[in-house]
Formats: structure tokens, C-alpha cells, sequence
């Protein structure tokens, strides 16, 4: 009887998550990863008291080994330029769990790369994967590299160099690469050619994001923004609205925001804005079908510049230098671009212009200070993490195609990735519900990822 007091006693004592202790440790060990430390703020704060239910977890120490990559490679990349100078660029690869899989998620190229962003975004991939219900691990990586302005055979050889010491850590069973910011398919293309001839075999699950008719899965180019939109007419149903008339305001017009406008057009919305490095365009009567494909090639163009929208459809879209799409009055907001690049007063301003749900398409594109901005006002705000989770599902879904030597029709996989994000919608709320009725989409999310790797943790045992 004293015994078992005892151990009640230690239990309730000690057997908890101290999050403040944590991320003192976390700060002390990685000063200055400021987007990791943030990423896994978020996710601790969210899952603490749902985690201190369950004392199997605390005992086999989850957190504190969840929180630290199971390895980081970091490499030298070298290649030649058009006018024949060497340059030198730094690799990474961070392979962060894969307690459901193998590790699964994007390369980034771009010049702002470094540890702390992909060490944030890999962690954030372990969880979106998990949600997922697919069995795929979590990890991230990329290089310094800024493509803007390079020519195509730069790019090639980039991505050659690249794959020169990448190949040997990747594989359909270890780790699978795909695209991210300044990624798409014509560097995968180059990134799948270079493995190849390195790792002498066909192996197509070892990138995803191919061209259809050598592994690639169609609706993977536009399976995240597809996805976001899936998401997000959830959203709104749950409020009794609907998406037909909708103005949104997109950020960005790469891969993903054109994914996301081509499903927004065809369910009835506006997309009123898109936006760049360089500024907004503002389109006050809805993008068209032509300003769709457009996005395309201003994202082949490599110029990095929405203006060159305005350019070609003078009197549709009005682009103004220097702002963001958050000056653009509308209804949804989806940033769609990069890290933390909704800010509060971003939030401010499209609370004030009457702004009705945000949803994340970009990883962490909103900053901690604007979401809580966005949900003390009661709009619905849809986290990265479950909302762009449409594009590695799609992954998973190609690489189901390339074991199993098949192709599914568009429909096939529209229809899966559908059904994955309705699942997605699904655990937010269950796991997100509050006491006022209201949900907790960031909340829901992160549980019911870290629930599933969390379990799956505990079962392997402590490696
Ligand atoms: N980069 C995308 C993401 O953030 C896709 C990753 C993948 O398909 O592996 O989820």
C-alpha cells in the first residue's frame, strides 16, 4: 500500500514535461537557431498537457530525443559557373525521425539555407508526415544556393554537384528527397539523373517530384496547393460558409500558390492577390485562367518578380513595389511563400480588412505574435503543418506508384489526396476542440502528429 503511494507520488511529481526546462536546455545547446527553437516551442507548448497523460512517454524520455535530429550531414558543393569560375556552396541534409518511415521531405535551395531553417522544417516534417497516415519519417535539407538569374545548365550542374555526396545517404528505404523552396521538377529531373548514374540503379522512390513518364505521379505538381484549398473549404464549411465568392489573397506565385489558385478558380473564389520578393500584384476582378499559366513561366523565367504579371496583363493586375499581399483587402489569407513572413501587424491589417480564416500554405509562415493576434480575434487560423501536408502526401502516394510499378490516372490521385486531407481536417478537430466550441486547429494538429510518432517511438524501444 506505502509502496504504491510512493510510486503515485513520484508519478505526478516528476513524470511530466517541464517545457520552460527544455527549451532552456535547447536554447542552451543551439544559441541562435532561432526558426528551430520557435518550431519546437510551438509544438511542446500545444502537446504538454495531452503528453502528461501518458507517463510511457515521459519514461522513455520522447521529447527530449524528438526534439534532436537522428543526424545532420552538412557538405561542400562545387561547381562551375558560365564563365568558368568555381564556386563553392554548402549542402545539408538533416535526417530528423523515422520512427514512421523513411526520412521523407524537401530540398531547399536558396541563399538564406542554413542549420537552423532546415533543422525547423525537418522537424516540422515529422509531424505533418505523421498526420499524413502514410508511413513516412521526417527530414529536410538543401543548400546556400541561390538560384535567381542562373542559367539551365547551372542549375544542372549544381544539382550534380549536389548529388555527388548526397547519393550515398539517400535510397526509397533510407531517405527520400523532394522539392521545396527553389526546387521543383526540372531539379529533381537533374537530382534523380545524377543519383542514378551514381548509384547505378533505377531507383525511382528515391526522389519524388519526378516528370510524369519516368516515376513522377500526376497531381503532384499542384498536389499542396490543392490540398491547402481542400483544407481550407473545410474550414470554411465548418463556420456554414462557403467558398464560392471568396476573395483570397495568395502569397507568392511559385508551385504552390499556383496549385492553390488553379483549385480556388475552379471552386468558385477570387485569388485577389499574388505577391514576390519584389511587391504585390493586386487583381481586383479574380486571376484567370491565363494569368494561372502564367505563374509558370515567371517561375521558369528564374527572375524572381511578380511585377512581370502587371507587365503582361496591364489593367488586371496592379502591382505595387515593396508591399505584401496583406495590404490587399479579402476574406482568406494564404501565405504561401516563406517562414515567419506574416507578421503581427500583417495580422492587424487583414483583421481590420475584415479577414474571415488564414491558413499557412508556406511552413511556419506565420510569426508566433501574429497567430495569437489572429486567434484572440476568433478567425480560424489552419497551421503549415496540416494545411500544405497535400504535397508530401502526394510524395507518399508516388512512391506507393514507383514500388509498385504503376501509374494512377489524375482522378486516382486527386481522389486519395482528397481523402487524406478530409482525414487531416478531421484529426485537427477532434484533437483541437475547445471548451467554447471553438477549434484549435494548431493545437489539434500537433497532437494528433505526435501522437502517432510518439507511439510508434515507445514501441521500437529506446535507439
Ligand atoms: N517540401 C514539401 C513539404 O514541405 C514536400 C516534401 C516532400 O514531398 O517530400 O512538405
Amino acid at each position: 500500500m506505502l509502496c504504491q503511494k510512493k510510486i503515485i507520488v513520484t508519478y505526478k511529481t516528476f513524470n511530466i514535461m517541464k517545457v520552460n526546462e527544455i527549451m532552456a536546455n535547447l536554447e542552451a545547446k543551439h544559441p541562435g537557431e532561432n526558426e528551430y527553437l520557435q518550431a519546437v516551442r510551438e509544438v511542446l507548448e500545444t502537446i504538454e498537457e495531452e503528453y502528461n497523460k501518458h507517463p510511457e512517454f515521459e519514461a522513455a524520455k520522447i521529447v527530449e530525443r524528438i526534439v534532436e535530429p537522428d543526424r545532420i550531414f552538412t557538405f561542400r558543393v562545387t561547381w562551375v559557373d558560365d564563365k568558368g569560375q568555381v564556386q563553392t556552396n554548402l549542402g545539408y541534409r538533416v535526417q530528423f525521425n523515422a520512427a514512421l518511415g523513411a526520412y521523407k521531405g524537401g530540398l531547399r535551395f536558396h541563399p538564406k539555407v542554413n542549420v537552423s531553417m532546415l533543422k525547423f522544417l525537418g522537424f516540422e516534417q515529422i509531424f505533418k508526415n505523421s498526420l499524413t497516415n502514410l508511413p513516412l519519417g521526417g527530414g529536410k535539407g538543401g543548400a546556400d544556393f541561390d538560384p535567381v538569374g542562373k542559367s539551365d545548365a547551372e542549375i544542372m550542374r549544381f544539382c550534380q554537384a549536389f548529388m555527388y555526396e548526397l547519393w550515398r545517404n539517400i535510397g526509397p528505404d533510407q531517405d527520400s528527397p523532394a522539392g521545396d523552396v527553389g526546387v521543383g521538377g526540372r531539379e529533381i529531373g537533374y537530382l534523380y539523373g545524377a543519383y542514378k548514374k551514381l548509384a547505378r540503379e533505377h531507383s525511382t522512390g528515391a526522389l519524388t517530384g519526378k516528370s510524369y513518364g519516368w516515376g513522377g505521379s500526376l497531381i503532384r505538381p499542384e498536389a499542396t496547393g490543392f490540398g491547402a484549398i481542400y483544407y481550407v473549404e473545410r474550414m470554411v464549411k465548418q463556420q456554414g460558409d462557403k467558398m464560392e465568392g471568396k476573395r483570397i489573397a495568395l502569397s507568392g506565385f511559385g508551385n504552390v500558390a499556383w496549385g492553390a489558385a488553379t483549385k480556388a478558380v475552379e471552386l468558385g473564389a477570387k485569388v485577389v492577390a499574388i505577391s514576390g520578393p519584389d511587391g504585390v500584384c493586386e487583381i481586383p476582378d479574380g486571376i484567370t485562367k491565363e494569368m494561372i499559366d502564367y505563374m509558370l513561366d515567371m517561375r521558369a523565367s528564374n527572375r524572381n518578380k511578380v511585377e512581370d504579371m502587371a507587365t503582361k496583363f496591364p489593367g488586371k493586375a496592379k502591382f505595387t513595389a515593396g508591399k505584401k499581399a496583406w495590404i490587399v483587402k479579402c476574406d482568406i489569407a494564404m501565405p504561401c511563400a516563406f517562414q515567419n513572413e506574416l507578421a503581427e501587424e500583417d495580422a492587424k491589417m487583414l483583421l481590420a480588412n475584415g479577414v474571415k480564416y488564414v491558413a499557412e500554405v508556406s511552413n511556419m509562415g506565420c510569426q508566433p505574435a501574429a497567430i495569437a493576434a489572429i486567434q484572440a480575434a476568433k478567425v480560424p487560423f489552419g497551421p503549415g503543418k496540416a494545411v500544405n501536408a497535400g504535397g508530401v502526401a502526394t510524395s507518399g502516394l508516388e512512391i506507393c506508384q514507383n514500388a509498385g510499378h504503376i501509374n494512377w490516372t489524375a482522378p486516382e490521385v486527386d481522389q486519395k489526396l482528397h481523402k487524406i486531407m478530409n482525414d487531416i481536417y478531421d484529426m485537427c478537430v477532434e484533437h483541437g476542440k475547445m471548451a467554447d466550441g471553438t477549434i484549435n486547429y494548431v493545437k489539434g494538429a500537433n497532437i494528433a502528429g505526435f501522437m502517432r510518432v510518439a507511439k510508434a517511438m515507445v514501441a521500437q524501444g529506446i535507439i
